[in-house]
């Protein structure tokens, strides 16, 4: 591809409203252009290594029997409404107005519907599906470019399966290709056993590239046996030891503490745990009485509470009460909130393992201003139930206690799910079994992020000149620069490199621009890191030599221009 003929705007200058290093320089380097908020044009360039992942993606489904489909993006809310997920999904659906249709945020519902009249026995099983199709989410904070688009590329895979052990193979199978696909797009990336209640699943692994852009927050262990979602991660906690002092509570005044590091340094303590910090749910009721569940759950005062955890409980739909509610069910504002004394009834007290029986503890008085001290859960909240509920901490040891716990950020490439029955039951997708009875159809669900895929390869190759593309997804091997095309010798030697590279199936840009600055034609170059520059230029030329530059190293070979496609065959097989 001729850069005279090729359109890619790259910018010099940062692009104001982009944080991250990929979303900057996607922009910069003319992959994409923003059409409005989370909603972006993929330029010739971005095209070209979005198309290079996914036909990475398509190889490696194709090699575990998938099918190739491709799916309508609108779908009938009555289908969605079929599972419930029209409501569950909420504002992140995109509804067409004049129409009963969504755009559809991922297609278990659909792919459903096309197995149920013809996976209908158990030598119709197990079947494995996929497409590489558009995806629609209303996302409340889309941000960082594509890593969290409005409108994404999504590779989604459906594995259907007449038993338990079925589903496990096809989501081995899964496992298997991911690691292929991550390892093709050279990615640095590790697993994560992940949160799937929400999906109606049962097992669930998400893949992770860390990173400063990330969104989700993992917790690993430093010897590498342990990796969870922060959402799920447990560790091994420090209990709050019972003291058996057997002091009656006392409630004392604590005038504007609001926080518990307030009331730590009101009280002159350092150690938080004793104090047990309360925050109030609402779990709206699923009866028609529409009468609301109220649960109180309290952490140590050094822990947070891990509202996963807590929907893994009480369901998704628990939410934390509005403060004008705190007031209704407690009697105080938040910050003075504990288990004696509240105002309503029947509130259900939840606490942490870590305060399993804890005695000595120090809690609001549920009036604003007031503590109590000395409360003994197991004298005091006798109906109080334990659970882990807490997040997970940097430093702390993993549950064997062998391995020290870190906690960073990391983008969620991919996500693989054993789904169970909920799909098939509530679309009543059934198969006659060996003994001709009705079963309904073993599901699992696989996703990745095509356009994900590129720009985490760009968090974790660039540097300050820009992107370092490597390995299957860059998007030309050479960048082959004529530094002075107006010159007869160098226009006809960059000419016949071209057209040998173009002979050796090598892929090459081929930045033949006139009445451009060799100073800006490097700086470009560097900017959209192709992974080796060939540089023709005078100098050189005298000698019959040219100059090779490695993107990632900065190494630069000078070598004779007879020996070069040789040389070059021999660079493009590593980098
Ligand atoms: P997230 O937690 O980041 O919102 P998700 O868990 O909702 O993602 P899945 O439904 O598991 O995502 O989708 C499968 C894959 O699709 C994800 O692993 C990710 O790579 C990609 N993906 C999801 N949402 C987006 C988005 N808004 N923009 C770009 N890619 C996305
Ligand atoms: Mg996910």
């Amino acid at each position: 591809m001729r850069l005279s003929k090729f359109f890619i705007p790259t910018l010099k200058e940062e692009p104001a409203d982009a944080v991250v290093a990929s979303h900057k320089l996607m922009l910069r380097s003319g992959m994409i252009k923003q059409l409005t908020s989370g909603v972006y044009s993929y330029l010739p360039l971005g095209l070209i290594v979005f198309k290079k992942i996914e036909q990475i993606v398509r190889e490696e489904m194709n090699t575990i029997g998938g099918n190739e489909f491709f799916l309508p993006a609108l779908s009938p809310n009555e289908l969605w409404a079929s599972t419930g997920r029209l409501d569950d999904y909420g504002d992140t659906i995109f509804r067409i107005k004049n129409r009963d249709l969504v755009l559809a945020p991922t297609h278990e519902e659909v792919f459903t519907s096309i197995a149920k009249p013809n996976l209908i026995s158990y030598k119709d099983l197990p079947q494995m599906w996929y497409q590489i199709q558009t995806k629609f989410r209303n996302e409340a904070r889309p941000r960082s470019g594509v890593l969290r688009g409005r409108q994404f590329t999504m590779k989604d895979a459906y594995s259907f399966d007449s038993s338990w052990e079925g589903l496990g193979e096809s989501y081995k199978l899964q496992d298997k290709a991911y690691r292929n696909i991550f390892s093709r797009c050279g990615l640095k990336y590790f697993s994560v056993t992940a949160f799937s209640g929400a999906m109606g699943g049962s097992e669930s692994e998400e893949f992770m590239v860390e990173s400063e852009a990330g969104e989700d927050i993992v917790a690993i262990s430093e010897d590498g046996s342990y990796a969870s979602n922060i959402e799920i991660a447990v560790s091994k906690a420090n209990i709050v030891s019972r003291n058996n002092s057997d002091l009656n509570y006392e409630e004392f005044y604590t005038p504007n503490i609001k926080s518990i590091d307030e009331l730590a340094d009101f009280l002159k303590i350092s150690d938080k745990s004793r104090l047990a910090k309360s925050r109030v749910f609402v779990n709206p009721s699923k009866e028609d009485n529409n009468v609301n569940e109220y649960v109180l759950v309290f952490v140590c005062g050094d822990d947070e509470v891990n509202e996963t955890k807590l929907q893994n409980i009480f369901g998704a739909a628990i939410r934390p009460a509005h403060p004008d509610e705190l007031m209704e069910i407690t009697g105080a504002d938040a910050g003075s909130i504990g288990p004696i004394g509240l105002k309503k009834e029947n509130i259900r007290l939840v606490a942490d393992l870590r305060l399993k029986d804890s005695d000595e503890l120090i809690s609001g008085a549920n009036k604003n201003d007031y503590h109590i001290k000395n409360i003994d859960f197991k004298r005091d909240a006798k109906d109080i139930s334990y659970y882990d509920l807490r997040v997970v901490k940097q430093g702390e040891y993993t549950i064997e206690g062998i391995s020290k716990i870190r906690v960073t950020k990391a983008i969620e490439v991919g996500h693989i799910f054993k789904l169970g029955t909920k799909y098939a039951e509530a679309l009543d997708a059934k198969f006659l079994d060996k003994d001709g009875n009705e079963n309904p159809v073993i599901m699992g669900s696989y996703g990745i992020g095509i356009e994900r895929i590129a720009a985490s390869h760009i968090e974790q190759n660039h540097d300050e000149k820009g992107i370092i593309w490597t390995g299957e997804i860059a998007p030309f091997k050479i960048m082959l620069i004529s530094v002075n095309p107006q010159n007869k010798l160098i226009c006809d030697s960059a000419e016949s490199v071209y057209n040998d590279l173009i002979k050796q199936e090598i892929t090459v840009l081929y930045d033949d621009r006139v009445d451009v600055r060799p100073g800006f034609k490097f700086n470009d170059a560097d900017l959209i890191g192709i992974p080796i520059q060939i540089i023709i230029g005078e100098k050189n030329l005298k000698n019959n030599h040219v100059e090779i530059k490695i993107r990632c190293s900065g190494e630069r070979i000078i070598i004779c221009k007879d020996d070069l496609i040789c040389k070059i065959i021999e660079l493009v097989s590593k980098y």
